[in-house]
């Protein structure tokens, strides 16, 4: 199969005209790639994980590229133009956002916070305001931004919930959005621990990558247990 993209944790293969084969890798990198490791066994977890988030989001009527999980570790999505903005949503106050503005660490953020950057390792992944990405040309519209921010807000709201029922408090992630062949605006790339940051709701111990970027040890478990309480009934 041709390879279309290697990127820093997932290899994109044509499948035919309109479909790509997404495939997880066990690579796990932090810090703009700074920080570089390998787990066996995660490529597989996440795939899993995100097929199911992305089984959910379908099921609530928005639109994805996913098609279809190929175990152990792959997803057949529709082929898409990525739009070259990380949207983050936020529900607690942690991460960058507490390193770069006066909130809190812990704090719940209501309503919740909306953040668009610029996908760019080089450049750091920036903030970018409307005016930005329109200069930048990442987006075309204003429109197409508050589109993006609606339906990440959906997102946020369907996983939270969800994800709350299995004892796991959403803080916040990341969504990617591209546009399929018809020109649908369509959640793309992966919902996974290495794009999410996710607190037991009793403990709130951490249960995603921020054990890998703070060296706190037993990453692989974490994800595990994130996959056994989704694919619980
Ligand atoms: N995130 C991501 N990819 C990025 C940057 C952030 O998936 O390139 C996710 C990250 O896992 C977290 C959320 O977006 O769930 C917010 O990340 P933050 O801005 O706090 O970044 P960090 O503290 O990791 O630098």
């Amino acid at each position: 199969m041709k390879l279309l993209y290697a990127g820093k944790a997932k290899s994109l293969y044509e499948l035919d005209e309109g479909r790509v084969l997404m495939e997880f890798r066990d690579d796990l990198t932090a810090g703009d790639g700074a920080k570089r490791a390998t787990k066996a066994g995660k490529g597989a977890l996440n795939a899993e994980i995100s097929a199911k988030f992305m089984e959910l989001l379908r099921k609530k009527g928005i639109p994805t590229h996913y098609l279809g999980f190929e175990p152990p570790n792959r997803h057949v999505v529709k082929r898409v133009k990525i739009v070259p903005l990380e949207v983050i949503v936020r529900n607690i106050a942690t991460g960058s956002l507490v390193r770069r503005y006066p909130f809190k660490e812990g704090t719940e953020l209501s309503p919740p916070i909306v953040e668009f950057c610029l996908k760019s390792d080089e450049y750091h992944d920036p903030m970018v305001n409307e005016d930005i990405a329109l200069a930048l040309g990442a987006v075309s519209s204003r429109e197409e931004l508050s589109r993006m921010r609606e339906i990440a807000l959906r997102v946020n709201e369907v996983l939270r919930e969800f994800l709350l029922k299995k004892g796991i408090i959403l803080v916040d992630f990341k969504l990617e959005f591209g546009y399929d062949d018809e020109g649908n605006l369509v959640v793309a790339d992966e919902i996974s621990p290495d794009t999410c940051r996710f607190w037991d709701a009793e403990t709130r111990e951490v249960m995603d990558k921020d054990r890998f970027r703070r060296d706190m040890g037993d990453v692989l478990k974490y994800y595990e247990e994130v996959k056994r309480r989704i694919s619980e009934n």
